[in-house]
């Protein structure tokens, strides 16, 4: 039977609101009636997480369960519902219930409206604090400015996708360093938003950290960027004038017969160029280390076992 809606839940020890988000969701899918598909993707929780993933899919056979065989991240657990879903759309979500099940019948109607991207809007964001808000927006503003592209400040997790760009997702974007919703609004197609209230979290923690944000970020800017390695052509010119500047000025000194002992200005000028030529072999080294994961090219995800694999 041809499946309507693919629903991929990434899990990471979320034991305290599985159940919650598993009723919530089925009532919520079984009220729309369409054929579906839940499939959580356990990224090798260290909880029950698992044990209540099999007692779920047990009893419910819409319910699918990939079981990583370690904790790959977030980005890598949504590729693997991408990788196994057949829905003709396909809705990413957190397990957190702060993505509410409830809007699912909306996003559906968007879907069969034509929508082939459907960026969810946050209009209310109870879980964000001062710091996570403002270094969020800081961050969007620098990688619009290095990449050239537009990327929405309010993206997220929680999206919509067709069929068909669903396809593209798992077979054009095979990246090493994952950027799944920034992916989304780089591959066309007709695209809409859709407002909704988030949740906040049902209980738990939230598995992202300041620092885990930071390299994820830093990683995101490299790959969508070249601005960094170019930077040396400008610091350089701007280093060569200072330099010219420095030396006009100690021919003017010496023609007054001031000479002065010129020591300072060695030190000064020998520190300025090695520091420029460390940070500017820091981002070559950068863009190597993304190189050379991506060359590589090892698996972004490995699964121990699926559960309702065909069902
Ligand atoms: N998650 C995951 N692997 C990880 C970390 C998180 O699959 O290594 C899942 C997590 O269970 C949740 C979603 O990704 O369903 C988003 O994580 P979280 O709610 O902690 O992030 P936040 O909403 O605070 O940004
Ligand atoms: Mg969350």
């Amino acid at each position: 039977m041809d499946i309507q809606i693919s629903i991929i839940v990434s899990v990471y020890n979320e034991e305290e609101v599985l159940n919650a988000f598993h009723k919530e969701a089925s009532s919520v899918l079984n009220k729309l009636g369409k054929s579906y598909e839940l499939i959580f993707v356990n990224d090798g929780s260290v909880d029950s997480s698992r044990e209540l993933l099999s007692e779920i899919a047990k009893a419910d056979k819409n319910t699918k369960v990939i079981n990583f065989s370690r904790n790959y991240g977030h980005e890598a657990a949504m590729l693997a519902g991408l990788d196994h879903s057949k829905g003709n759309c396909v809705i990413c979500m957190d397990a957190d219930l702060q993505h509410p099940p409830a809007v699912i019948p909306q996003m559906v109607e968007k879907y069969e409206s034509g929508v082939d991207i459907l960026t969810m809007v946050r209009t209310k964001n109870p879980d964000s604090g001062f710091f996570k808000s403002i270094t969020s927006k800081l961050f969007y503003s620098i990688l619009n400015r290095i990449s050239g592209q537009k990327f929405d400040i309010n993206a997220s997790d929680f999206f919509l996708v067709s069929k068909r760009v669903a396809k593209i997702l798992r077979t054009e974007f095979r990246e090493q360093s994952r950027f799944l919703r920034g992916f989304i609004q780089i591959v066309g197609f007709n695209r809409g938003y859709l407002e909704y209230e988030a949740n906040q979290r049902l209980a738990g923690e939230s598995k992202y950290s300041i620092r885990n944000l930071f390299k994820y970020s830093f990683n995101v800017m490299l790959t969508f960027s070249n601005l960094p390695l170019r930077l040396g052509v400008s610091l350089g010119i701007l280093v060569g004038l200072f330099g010219l500047f420095i030396a006009v000025w100690e021919i003017i000194m010496k023609f007054k017969g001031l000479t002065p002992p010129g020591y300072t200005t060695i030190v000064v000028l020998i520190s300025f160029l090695f520091a420029m030529m460390f940070v500017l072999i820091g981002v070559i080294g950068e863009y190597i280390a993304v190189l050379f994961k991506e060359v590589k090219a090892r698996p972004i995800y490995i699964i121990e076992e699926i559960l309702n694999e065909d069902s």
